[in-house]
């Protein structure tokens, strides 16, 4: 408790002395004054100094809306009371201004903020320097505008006692003066026609009048010129201390100071004064803001309108782009299908009538004649693929000279059919190994080389690949065939784009637009050149990215040319194709396999749940029971059972789903033979290898 009482003792001490400071005033500031001595002793008495309230606005006035004393003579008093100590007390009750210098007479009254000179005055009252110059002027209501000009013969309400009435009685002698109490009054007398005009201070009358709203009818009629036009302090004669602290005050205010306040007002004034513009200017932006709100919230509907319709069209395109990959997927299933079973069935017979000519030659021009319909179907999914964006890179390490090797195996017997050298020009002592998507390369060169023999006539084409810059690396593919002329050679990059002098010869004109769209997928680029004896190369380079061979896996997939032997195991073929089952069957058959057919999904479930299988062949187009739904079944009851999938479903989204189904593998229709045997002999050990198939 004593605690409290000492801490709360303490507050109380430091908060007195800061009032006696404020009290005291600033002490730089009274130095800076330089005091006479009898102002220093006048000011020490701490006199409370009672001021008159006034009803002339701007300079002192009574605000209501406020509830206090304002204006230009009131800011100036407060700032000198901080600054000196002097305490003004506004005295409660308004008085007339005749009534004021009476009491100024009587000593009752000690300081009027706003008074204007008449030398009458000196008898009772100090100056203080002016702080403000106004202006005066006779104020009438709008129609009475027929007022003389000497004024003669009007009756004129003035403040009693006021220069201005001095000034009217001296002026014009033939005015009949009313006197009145205030301005406010006599701006009263004129709104009720009791006078012919008013004269008084004219920002007085102009601030009375622009906030009453009941003179609207009284309008400035012209000025007069009054020659005390200037506004002091006035004080009472006995106290000239005051009247010189107060002097010496406002010559130390900073002009800024000064200003700020008169500006406060004058601004006030203004308002007071424009209001009706005011009114105007407001309603004018109140319906600029809202015309301009209207214009934000209809194009903000519109662009919602046009979003809407955006979106829907984007969502028709995704639709139509699902559409379309749907309809291609199912196209090359249904294309893929039968031409399993055409170049199955053909490789099968060609195996059995190895000897007969004649019959070898025709089942030569199916198989080609397959092969090519089932390269136009790769390409046109190739080009569906890029245009629904679902074509995606995947970049490993690969061998370039493997590679390169490869593109020849392929190409080797085709030129050697037609007559031409196909040339592997391989400039690097060491293998290259580099990072890219070696199938989409591959692709590409694939392109190339088969182009350059399909439209060489006379000898060689040749493939070849060197490191154009340390950043990228160049496959190259030359021919001595037609050449390609210089305005054809960016057209021949187009879709279905096929050269005049070589449309005898079989195409589709997608290849190279295929090639240049995968090789700016990799990052390159594509063009080509003719040669100037005769015949192109064609440049096709990719970002060179060196990879470390020994960083890489080796593939633990068996790697078999020939027939293996798997002995006696179980195969489940699902297939409910009879023609791509007979091939298969006799494939499978072929190298030991003893195979069991399944109709559809159902059964092939059916069938593993009471008889041993080794291996499962799963399609995935199927009646009653698809595939992916059998494969679910099949990894729930026996998950140890290998199923490989084997579907003309060819596009990468299909063998995710048969992986996320539990599959194995997956092999692609039409099947390749090997590959085939490849995938099963991850399953099933082989107990032999034939050479020859
Ligand atoms: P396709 O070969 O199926 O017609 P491509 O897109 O591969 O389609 O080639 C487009 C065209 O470019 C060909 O039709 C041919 O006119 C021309 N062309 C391509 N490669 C060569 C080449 N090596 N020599 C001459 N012309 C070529």
């Amino acid at each position: 408790m004593r605690v409290f009482w000492r801490c709360f003792t303490l507050i109380w001490v430091l908060l007195s002395s800061f009032t006696s400071f404020a009290k005291d005033g600033d002490a730089n500031f009274l130095e800076n004054l330089n005091l006479s001595s009898a102002e220093k002793k006048w000011l020490k008495q701490n006199q409370v100094i009672k001021v008159h309230p006034d009803t002339w606005p701007p300079f002192n006035f009574w605000d209501d809306t406020r509830n206090k004393n304002r204006g230009i003579a009131v800011d100036l008093l407060q700032w000198i009371s901080q600054k000196t100590g002097l305490q003004f007390d506004y005295h409660m009750t308004q008085m007339s201004l005749d009534r004021l210098l009476k009491e100024f007479e009587m000593k009752n009254m000690d300081l009027s903020p706003s008074l204007q000179y008449q030398e009458v005055r000196e008898n009772y009252l100090i100056y203080t320097d002016h702080y403000y110059r106004a202006n005066f002027g006779l104020y009438v209501t709008k129609p009475s505008l027929k007022v003389p000009h000497d004024l003669n013969g009007l009756r004129i309400s003035c403040e009693k006692s006021s220069t201005t009435s001095k000034y009217i009685i001296e002026n014009f002698p033939d005015v009949e003066i009313v006197d009145c109490p205030t301005e406010r009054d006599g701006l009263l007398l004129v709104s009720q026609g009791k006078v012919d005009a008013h004269a008084g201070c004219i920002e007085v009358c102009d601030y009375l009048i622009g906030g009453s709203g009941s003179f609207d009818a009284i309008q400035l009629f012209r000025e007069l010129r009054v020659e005390n036009d200037e506004i002091y302090f006035a004080v009472r004669k006995d106290w000239p201390e005051l009247a010189s602290i107060i002097d010496k005050s406002l010559q130390l205010m900073p002009v800024e100071k000064k200003n700020a306040i008169l500006r406060k007002y004058e601004i006030e004034l203004f308002w007071k004064r424009n209001q009706n513009y005011a009114i105007i200017a407001g309603v004018f932006v109140f319906v600029i803001v809202m015309l301009l709100f209207i214009t934000i919230f209809l194009l903000y509907k519109r662009s919602r309108k046009a979003a809407y319709f955006h979106q829907l069209a984007r969502q028709k395109a995704e639709e139509s782009a699902k559409f379309k990959s749907a309809f291609l997927a199912n196209m090359s299933h249904e294309i893929r299908s039968p031409m399993n079973a055409i170049l199955g069935l053909t490789s099968l017979l060609k195996l059995k009538y190895p000897k007969d000519q004649e019959y070898n030659e025709y089942l030569s021009y199916i198989t080609k004649s397959g092969q090519q319909l089932l390269s136009l179907i790769n390409d046109i999914l190739d080009l569906s693929k890029m245009e629904t964006g679902e074509i995606s890179i995947n970049i490993e390490a690969f061998s370039v000279i493997d590679l390169l090797n490869e593109v020849f195996q392929t190409h080797q017997p085709l030129a050697k059919e037609k007559g031409l050298h196909l040339n592997l020009d391989i400039i690097f002592s060491d293998d290259l190994w580099v990072k890219s998507d070696r199938a989409k390369v591959l692709q590409v060169i694939t392109n190339l080389v088969s182009n350059g023999i399909k439209y060489t006539e006379y000898g060689q084409v040749k493939v070849g690949c060197s490191i154009s810059d340390q950043n990228s690396l160049q496959f190259y593919v030359e021919d001595t065939g037609v050449g390609i002329p210089e305005d054809q050679k960016a057209l021949i990059f187009d879709r279905f784009k096929r050269l005049d002098q070589t449309k005898h010869v079989k195409g589709t004109g997608l290849g190279l637009a295929i090639s240049k769209a995968l090789t700016e997928l990799l990052g390159g680029n594509i063009r080509v050149d003719e040669k100037s004896e005769g015949g192109s190369i064609f440049y096709f380079s990719i970002p060179y990215q060196k990879a470390n061979p020994d960083l890489i896996e080796t593939s633990s997939t068996p790697d078999f040319e020939g027939k293996p032997i798997f002995d006696n195991r179980k195969v489940l073929l699902a297939e409910d194709h009879d023609f791509n089952y007979i091939f298969l069957a006799q494939v499978l058959e072929n190298v030991g396999l003893n195979v069991i057919r399944a109709h559809n999904g159902k059964e092939a479930i059916k069938i593993i749940q009471h008889e041993h299988i080794d291996l499962v062949l799963m399609d995935i187009k199927m009646p009653i029971t698809t595939g992916y739904e059998a494969i679910q079944e099949i990894k729930k009851i026996k998950p140890q059972l290998p199923v490989i999938v084997q579907s003309a479903y060819a596009l990468p989204d299909e063998k995710e789903k048969a992986y996320r189904c539990g599959c194995d593998n997956y092999i692609t229709k039409p099947i390749d033979c090997q590959e085939l045997f490849l995938k099963i002999s991850l399953y099933i050990p082989q107990s032999s290898l034939i050479k020859e198939l």
